[in-house]
């Protein structure tokens, strides 16, 4: 159905010229709108459909299924995928090796020029694969167009930066020589998405991964194969050679884990919590029988991240950032706000507007698009229930704190705040990844960087102020991977805002930045003397 599809909005300087963005759907463009709502039909009248594992380019079937269901109706089936056990490991690595051989000779314009093919093609389906994270994990509207803008932004830009890797000099010729530095792949890497961006980071680390020369095995989240199937087969359409990635949904502690601790695979490319993240480094640091190299670990993980609100800072502003950033797909988000740090000056005023702009925001169906929507799954839905529980005891409750039985059998929380958390706390020191929102009351500003900064995470950050003299304090002491001024700290943007977190919030791996393709290659230095 054609007429489902989003045209192919002509981009100036796509593949060539500067790197700019993917521009976002405006809803409120009637056209806009009624596209969306004809693709979320068409996707709805695709649930409940089997999708096999992809090995080698064979379709594998197995006795174990995962069932990915609409966290906004459980009892709607997204999709019945094939579950890969520890059966399906000397498999999928085998094929992974065997790719490997070709693939990593493949000429680095070709590989690149598979990402610009397959951007291409998903931006003509791009309301359609934005559909599908409406089901599978309840974003609205505008949040999936941000996720699979972001893969297309992937597909363009590490196309770009493996043409650009490819052309490194050396910053010295030696006379007599002709000296290289080449980056050559690494071999077979394990890719491990979290749900939260299930097409943007699943793509992302494969894209940066199978661009460099390397082959994948994909294990996405059992919250979200539906749409990894679709972008492999994406991936197939556009003409990856076989076994390049080999698509295994399956648990994280059986499969997940036995992919990591195999050795052959030379690298992991991880996002997801920080208790996975370590187990994950702990595993692939020891040396397997049969290992010969050092596993790369690229390790993104949790947040716990604050926005500061300076006494003279534009409290309106700030409210909204707050909100935003806060509230915005449900609070999961790795980079969502869990923490508003307020000047003592203006806390209950910031507080009152807060509750105020908080109040506004409508949760509901997601194929609707409801502002907010369902939280992922049951399990989740029970851990955010059970920190506000703490949460009305530790702290003063301003708004929410329940979840909305009248939606029916969703996972639907309220948008909820909870006001005078102590620095120290376990609700200050934990993710949540809920909306939940707690408030803490600072003395002045050095205290706001202070309660900021102790945390054993450092992923992203925000500071609302007019003063420059804070600003650059902020800057040079607020020990983030993502520091925002005046702006929420949610919603980096590829190319202007690398992403990637300090202390336990990861490997500070940078992603949609410069320096990305350099975790997943390995720089080979040749001086050749001339004759
Ligand atoms: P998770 O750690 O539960 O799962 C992530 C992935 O790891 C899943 O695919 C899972 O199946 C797999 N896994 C689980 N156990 C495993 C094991 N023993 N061995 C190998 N793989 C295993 O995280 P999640 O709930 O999917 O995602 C939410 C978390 O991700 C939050 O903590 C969030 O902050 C974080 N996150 C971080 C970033 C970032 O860039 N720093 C981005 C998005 C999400």
């Amino acid at each position: 159905m054609a007429t489902l599809e989003a045209p192919v909005r002509p981009r100036s300087g796509l593949h060539s010229g500067p790197f700019t963005t993917e521009p976002f759907f405006d809803f409120r463009n009637e056209e806009n709108a009624r596209r969306m709502r004809s693709a979320i039909a068409k996707v709805r009248s695709q649930l409940a459909r089997e999708y096999d594992l992809i090995i080698g380019g064979k379709r594998v079937k197995t006795p174990d299924k995962i069932k990915s269901l609409n966290p906004a109706k459980p009892s709607e089936i997204v999709g019945i995928h094939q579950k890969a056990g520890k059966d399906q490991v000397e498999p999928a690595m085998n094929a992974a090796l065997k790719a490997f051989e070709s693939w990593s000779r493949t000429s680095v314009e070709e590989r690149a020029s598979l990402l610009f093919r397959l951007g291409d093609l998903l931006r003509q389906r791009k309301m359609e694969f934005m559909a599908w994270l409406v089901f599978e994990v309840s974003k609205n509207w505008a949040e999936a167009d941000a996720d699979i803008s972001e893969t297309l932004d992937f597909c363009e830009f590490y196309a770009r930066e493996a043409l650009r890797l490819a052309k490194t000099q050396t910053p010295i010729q030696l006379p007599g020589e002709r000296d290289s530095l080449l980056y050559i792949p690494l071999g077979v890497g394990a890719v491990i998405p979290p749900w939260n961006f299930p097409c943007a980071i699943m793509a992302g680390m494969t894209l940066a991964s199978i661009v460099s020369g390397n082959t994948v095995i994909l294990k996405p989240s059992s919250d979200s194969p539906t749409i990894a199937a679709k972008f492999v087969e994406l991936l197939e359409e556009v003409g990856m050679p076989e076994g390049v990635v080999n698509f295994c949904p399956g648990a994280g502690a059986s499969f997940g884990d036995a992919v990591v601790a195999h050795p052959k695979t030379r690298y992991v490319a991880f996002t997801g919590s920080r208790e996975v993240g370590l187990h994950i480094n702990k595993t692939a640091a020891h040396q397997a029988p049969g290992q010969i190299w050092i596993k790369r670990t690229i390790l993104e993980m949790g947040g716990k991240d604050a926005i500061i609100v300076d006494a003279d800072a534009d409290i309106d502003a700030a409210v909204e950032g707050v909100a935003q950033a806060a509230f915005g797909f449900q609070g999961q988000k790795c980079s969502a706000c869990s923490r508003a740090i307020i000047d003592e000056r203006i806390y209950d005023k910031l507080l009152e507007q807060l509750k105020a702009r908080v109040e506004k925001i409508k949760v509901g169906d997601p194929a609707e698009n409801a502002p907010m929507a369902a939280v992922i799954n049951e399990g989740a839905m029970k851990t955010i229930l059970g920190y506000i529980e703490s949460g009305k005891k530790d702290g003063r409750l301003i708004t929410g704190g329940e979840r909305i039985a009248e939606l029916g059998e969703g996972y639907f929380i309220q948008p909820t705040v909870i006001a005078d958390i102590q620095p120290k706390s376990r609700l200050e020191q934990e993710e949540i990844f809920g909306p939940v929102l707690v408030v803490i009351k600072a003395r002045g500003f050095d205290h706001a960087l202070q309660i900021a900064n102790d945390t054993e995470f450092g992923l992203t950050g925000a500071v609302y102020t007019n003063s420059r003299d804070k600003i650059d304090r902020a800057i040079a002491e607020f020990h983030v991977g993502n520091l925002y001024i005046n702006r929420k700290c949610t919603g980096a943007m590829v190319g202007a805002h690398p992403f990637g977190g300090f202390n336990m919030s990861g490997t500070d791996s940078k992603s949609g930045g410069p320096d990305y393709l350099y975790l997943f290659t390995q720089a080979k230095s040749v001086g050749e003397k001339l004759v």
